[in-house]
């Protein structure tokens, strides 16, 4: 927003999609004008539990949607449209211009998410050029990809040409024919172009990227040999992979079982708008496709990332109500796993080979090749385009990094390169390029009903329980500040070398000490006849007090949760056992002031002071807690032991 610039510059803005893969959001942005170029989602990744979906953080574009004019779509690929149906619930986006398939796709999302009346769908064909605002004028020119109907950008703004790859590869014999217009491009770099954001992704590949056609004898020898059944999976949205599989079963004989609701989805659309040709009579319902000979059968099914829902994974569980593995069947996964995707991947091949399937996998057998160029077609493009500046996108940070390198060797001044992140702002005038200040950028994470943010101290709390367990403890406390009962703990997946009664020892203690440190602090006697009690505080400040003491003694952080139950002013005090031990605890906490803080800057001591031997007398049976106990797997870690070990910890809330 900041206007530092006097010279009036195109500012670049990606909002996802740059340190990593997935969720590309892009904002360009001149004078009064927003155009948004895609919008996709991201998947979770490991430690962000029962999170969904990733999306990027959007409040720039809520603080400023009286600008956004339009979108631009790029092609049908989740990383680029998975976010819009979203993102029209929470901004307008008066018009998104995109290619017939993804625009298609689109629709099934925003008709599930109850927003298609909020902005209007206008479908391109090569060669168009919109007007999107004052400044902007895009042409779409058809490039080659894993996706059919995909397009890179030839956007036009004041400050001269950028062309904006979206994702390609150079595929000169496309199974659709739908070569790259790279006459086109040509066309642009005689003129000059200001500047090239190019896909990174395979920027550490060396050589060309093989075409999607070479996966054709690879498959159809598999299928050709196959004993029994070809079960295979791969991406719904490689529509031209998914159109030679379902060439290949024709050829072979064989009749199409589909299973996946994205499956199912993507073939009908593909096949409605002409990206696919399959006769009517190949596929059969998977119910009726067990009646069939296993020889003259194909099943194409999602899970080719092993999704636990997925049905190839649901299938590997035999959790699966009409597909069992058999011992002859040929599983194929045409498709290689997204990074973060690789155990579940290896997983669910393992657990199918254990059934006796045969599995065809890796990279190996020629069963897959990218969608995404490798080095020597991003030099075609830096060739084809000559720009004067560059920015590599699309790609985590070393496939910037080398893609920036590639770009150098053609030619371009490392000066004239920027390696940007998310929320970083590209500033564009004829003659420069420079970082602006970086807008808001993080991520948003939906749970299960896409409509729940999981905010970072919800995902910290979830880590914490998968980690360490929970621990619930009642404390009765009467407005006039005295414990009027022995605190009742409960453990859930705590494992501790701690037995029972000195957990309820420690909970006794800090709720001892708050109350006579914290306790003035914390109510304040208003006149009436029971003074007001912050109670929330006094939960708060007692969670904190046995964290640090949990975190100190045992070296495990459980989640605690303490539930305070007021009792009325004049309730006899509960006379604790805190006299029957010593304390391990350092010297008592300072007084007024630092609250939390002070308490975390003491310096650390592991007090293995005088331990208890002779038994309190227990005054009361805790029966919650020699439920639960300690784990007896713990008794044979000691706490010495545990000293210096070191806890992993899932930072996933970050980035
Ligand atoms: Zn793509
Ligand atoms: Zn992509």
């Amino acid at each position: 927003m900041t206007n530092q610039a006097q010279q009036p510059c195109l500012k670049v803005i990606p909002l996802g999609g740059l340190h990593e893969i997935g969720k590309n959001t892009c904002v360009f942005e001149y004078g009064d004008d927003i155009m948004l170029v895609d919008a996709g989602l991201a998947f979770p990744s490991d430690g962000m539990h029962g999170v969904n979906v990733v999306m990027p953080d959007t409040s720039y574009l809520r603080e400023n949607q009286k600008r956004i004019r339009g979108m631009i779509v790029t092609h049908g690929h989740e990383d680029h449209i998975g976010g819009i149906a979203h993102h029209l619930k929470n901004f307008n986006i008066p018009v998104i211009h995109g290619p017939r398939l993804a625009l298609a796709m689109l629709t099934g999302k925003m008709e599930e998410a109850g927003v298609m009346d909020r902005t209007i769908l206008q479908t391109v064909a090569p060669r168009d050029v919109v007007k999107v605002g004052q400044h902007f004028s895009v042409e779409f020119i058809r490039n080659t990809h894993s996706m059919a109907d995909s397009f890179s950008l030839a956007i036009t703004t004041p400050v001269g040409t950028v062309i904006f790859t979206g994702d390609f590869k150079f595929d000169h014999t496309p199974v659709d024919g739908e070569t790259f217009d790279m006459a086109r491009l040509a066309h642009y770099g005689e003129q000059g172009v200001l500047c090239l954001f190019s896909d990174s992704t395979n920027s550490e590949v060396p050589g060309f990227c093989p075409p999607e056609r070479s996966v054709f004898p690879c498959l159809d020898r598999h299928i050709s040999q196959a004993e029994g059944r070809v079960i295979i999976t791969t991406f719904a949205s490689s529509i031209h992979r998914v159109a030679m599989i379902l060439e290949l079963a024709l050829k072979n004989g064989r009749k199409v079982g589909l299973l996946g609701r994205s499956m199912l989805n993507v073939i009908a659309k593909a096949r409605e708008l002409g990206y696919m040709r399959a006769p009517d009579d190949l596929f059969v319902p998977i119910k009726q496709i067990r009646d069939l000979p296993d020889r003259e059968t194909l099943l194409l099914m999602t899970g080719s990332q092993g999704e636990p829902l997925a049905a190839l994974s649901r299938i590997s569980r035999g959790e699966h109500p009409q597909v069992q593995v058999k011992t002859t069947d040929t599983i194929i996964f045409s498709a290689s796993p997204i990074p973060g995707n690789t155990i579940s991947v290896v997983n669910t091949i393992d657990r199918l080979m254990m059934l006796g399937a045969k599995v065809v996998y890796g990279k190996g057998e020629g069963i897959h090749v990218s969608g995404h160029g490798f080095q020597e077609d991003q030099k075609l493009m830096l060739a084809l385009t000559k720009p004067k500046y560059f920015v590599p996108v699309h790609g985590e940070h070393r496939m910037l990094v080398c893609h920036s390198k590639t770009a150098q060797s053609m030619g371009v001044p490392a000066e004239n390169i920027l390696i940007i992140d998310n929320g970083d702002v590209v500033q564009l005038t004829p003659d420069s390029i420079s970082k602006g200040e970086p807008v808001k950028a993080g991520i948003e994470l939906l749970d299960a009903s896409r409509n729940g943010i999981v905010d970072a101290r919800v995902l910290k709390e979830r880590q914490q329980l998968a980690e360490d367990g929970v621990i619930t403890m009642l404390a009765v406390i009467s407005t006039d500040g005295v414990m009027a009962a022995p605190p009742r703990v409960n453990l859930r997946g705590v494992v501790t070398a701690a037995d029972a009664r000195k957990l309820s020892l420690w909970a006794e203690r800090e709720i001892t000490w708050v109350l006579e440190n914290r306790w003035q602090q914390l109510s304040r006697n208003s006149g009436g006849k029971a003074p007001d009690v912050d109670w929330m505080g006094v939960q708060r400040e007692i969670e904190i007090g046995l964290q640090r003491r949990l975190r100190r003694e045992l070296q495990v952080e459980p989640l605690i949760i303490c539930l305070v139950q007021p009792a009325p002013g004049g309730t006899p005090a509960y006379k604790g056992r805190a006299d029957a031990e010593p304390d391990t605890r350092p010297a008592p906490r300072g007084g007024r002031g630092g609250g939390r803080d002070d308490r975390r800057e003491r310096p650390e001591r592991v007090d293995r002071g005088p331990r208890a031997e002779r038994p309190a007398p227990a005054p009361e049976p805790r029966r919650e807690l020699a439920a639960v106990g300690a784990a007896p797997a713990a008794a044979k870690v000691e706490e010495p032991e545990l000293e210096g070990r070191t806890r992993r910890r899932r930072s996933a809330a970050a980035g």
